[in-house]
């Protein structure tokens, strides 16, 4: 199939073209003529897929030309993270450039003067995160009432990231007759339940990135005691292969942790998370994509949508506890069609984590068997050999002034 089967116009046939997409993903192939109708949608699809474009395209051709006289959001796009949302508004950009529509992308973190002024310009198409858009609603600066469709994207990170009372009170500002286009990567019962009151008849449309994602990312697993797992990163980060490695953390903390010893032992690294300003983080991804920057260490929420092209390798420094986070963070480096590699490090308490990994990708994930740092235990290892938790060895840490006390004594 091909993208002028799918019923689009010109201008936007000619921004596909630029892009350089040669055939619509399995996405938009689904769900592109479902939102050209009007039906409500229920997208089960991850980033990384193309899902952008399934709901840009068509939302731009049924948008048509600006409203007569001033401007009036038309659309409204609700994505959960700052990144995400200035990606789609790139995205509305190149898909929408031969169009006459405008869009704003509004989130919290930096001043609000330059996005209030885009407002009274007048907008068709606002992208923003929840908070400020409540925050400017209340403000009075943003009108729903013309809207006519409505995003939500990434319904499954607003819950866990705690926006779920956010999105419901911007869903009672928006008019009753709407189209409602909602995507989530996993569909949780709360997630059910909250498409059930915001769509109406909508239609189904499921991608199976798991499988998809998980065929074109060569894996590894390498078994590693936790306190050796920075230094192992090190290590590995020596290959020349790796270009450009995308690492995650389950803490913002230890992101940070792990840059610094990372600069300590030469290599240019930087994080990026919640806790970082703005610039900070535009900064950080800037030279990340540009190549200045090698090692991108990240939580999961603030890599949630980051898409950079050329990901080499994704390192789980951590296993992540929600299995389907597995497949995000591998997914980072499977961009539409390039292959990467990703890399696991599992110490004792993980390997329940490791299992529902492999149970979710139905597969076993190979292991590295030979590395400096190997861990003398692997997936079979049973419960009772792997430490309920770290909080004993951190205090013995403690008394006895450094690892190599508790590691000698054998004893735990
Ligand atoms: P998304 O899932 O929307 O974040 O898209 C993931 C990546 O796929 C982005 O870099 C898009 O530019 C790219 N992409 C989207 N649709 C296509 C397509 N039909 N062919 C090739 N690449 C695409």
């Amino acid at each position: 199939m091909n993208f002028s089967e799918l019923s689009l116009s010109d201008p936007l046939l000619r921004a596909i073209q630029d892009e350089g997409y040669s055939t619509p993903t399995p996405i938009q192939q689904q769900a592109i003529p479902y939102v050209l109708e009007g039906r409500d949608l229920l997208g089960v699809a991850q980033t990384g897929t193309g899902k952008t474009a399934a709901f840009a395209l068509p939302i731009l051709q049924r948008l048509g030309r600006p409203a007569r006289g001033r401007r009036a959001i038309r659309t409204l796009v609700l994505a959960p993270t700052r990144e995400l949302a200035a990606q789609i508004g790139d995205s509305f950009s190149a898909y929408g450039r031969y169009t006459a529509l405008n869009h704003a992308v509004i989130f919290g973190g930096v001043g609000q003067r330059l996005q209030v002024n885009a407002l009274r310009r007048g907008v068709d198409i606002l992208i923003a995160t929840p908070g400020r858009l409540l925050d400017l609603m209340n403000q009075g600066h943003i009108d729903l009432s013309h809207v006519s469709i409505f995003v939500l994207d990434e319904a499954d990170r607003m819950l866990d990231m705690g926006f779920v009372h956010d999105v419901r009170k911007v869903v009672t500002e928006l008019p009753t007759r709407r189209q409602t286009l909602l995507f989530s990567a996993t569909m949780p019962t709360e997630i059910v339940k909250l498409s059930r009151r915001i769509l109406d008849d909508p239609v189904r449309v499921e991608v199976t990135p798991s499988a998809s994602t998980v065929e074109k990312v060569r894996q590894a697993v390498l078994f590693v005691e936790k306190a050796d797992k920075r230094r192992l990163l090190s290590e590995v980060l020596t290959s020349p292969g790796i270009r450009r490695a995308l690492v995650f953390t389950r803490t913002k903390h230890g992101a940070n942790r792990v840059v610094k010893h990372l600069l300590r032992d030469g290599h240019s690294a930087v994080a990026i998370h919640g806790n970082k300003s703005q610039r900070a983080r535009e900064r950080a991804l800037r030279n990340f994509k540009d190549g200045s920057i090698r090692v991108l260490v990240a939580t999961d929420i603030a890599a949630r949508g980051i898409d950079v092209e050329a990901v080499t390798h994704v390192v789980n420094l951590d296993l992540p506890n929600v299995p389907e986070q597995y497949v995000h963070r591998i997914g980072r480096t499977a961009r539409a069609g390039a292959g990467g590699m990703a890399l696991s490090f599992c110490d004792r308490e993980e390997i329940a984590y490791l299992l529902d990994i492999e149970q979710l990708i139905r597969q076993e994930i190979p292991v590295v068997q030979q590395h400096p740092y190997r861990g003398e235990f692997d997936r079979n290892t049973p419960a009772t050999e792997r430490p309920p938790e770290d909080q004993p060895r951190k205090k013995s840490r403690n008394r006895w002034g450094g690892r190599g006390g508790w590691r000698g004594h054998g004893k735990r």
